[in-house]
């Protein structure tokens, strides 16, 4: 795994969250919210670009696996740039291809930090006329526990350190990376 064999794994310091953790924690998540939503006709799943990506494809298919049928959105806000702390502003990139009024809608979020770009999002979606909208997060961190922001979905609770990884990034680096772990601190400021 972070064993030196490419460049970019040889830059973790210690992995966090397996890819069999990942794996096994996805597909727990999907048969919760198959229990919970048996009876609705299908689900809307807004994945949040960039970082979401890896966890919406998994997330998507292993919920198609054992729920009802599966669409899939993409939105793409920001609220980072390229730093590793939240500026509070977000902005839409880019928007919902189509009305979700009436919808069942799962937000599909790599990591809640803050928690100040969910909150705006749900806000937004509720806007949006969706007829229910919850959220499934693969990583949750302390600090969010600040906001009033409801994730319904938790995959795990990870301690407030800046994490790369399953589509999480460091300068749009280290997103390929199948687990989520921590950066060498020698990297910050590389590059
Ligand atoms: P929040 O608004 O909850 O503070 O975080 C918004 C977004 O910032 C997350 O969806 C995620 O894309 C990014 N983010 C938050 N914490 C981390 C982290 O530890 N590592 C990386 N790479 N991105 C993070
Ligand atoms: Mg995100
Ligand atoms: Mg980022």
């Amino acid at each position: 795994m972070a064993d030196g064999t490419t460049w970019h794994a040889s830059d973790i310091d210690h992995v966090i969250i397996s890819e069999e953790q990942i794996r096994d924690k996805t597909a727990e998540l999907a048969k919760q919210v198959a229990a919970d939503y048996a009876d609705a006709e299908s689900i809307l799943l807004v994945g949040v670009l960039k970082g979401a990506v890896m966890f919406m494809a998994d997330f998507a298919r292993a919920l198609g696996r054992v729920g009802p049928p599966v669409e899939l959105e993409f939105m793409a806000v920001s609220s980072y740039g390229q730093g590793t702390t939240s500026s509070g502003v977000v902005r839409i990139l880019k928007d919902l291809d189509r009305d979700i009024a009436g919808r069942h809608v799962i937000v599909v979020e790599d990591i809640v930090d803050s928690g100040l770009t969910l909150s705006w999002l749900l806000k937004y979606l509720q806007s949006r006329s969706a007829a229910q909208v919850d959220v499934v997060a693969l990583l949750r961190k302390p600090d969010a526990l600040r906001v009033n922001v409801p994730v319904r979905y938790v995959g795990y609770d990870i301690p407030s350190e800046f994490v790369v990884g399953y589509g999480l990034d460091y300068a749009e680096r280290y997103r390929d990376l199948p687990f989520v772990g921590v950066l060498k601190p020698s990297v910050y400021g590389r590059g």
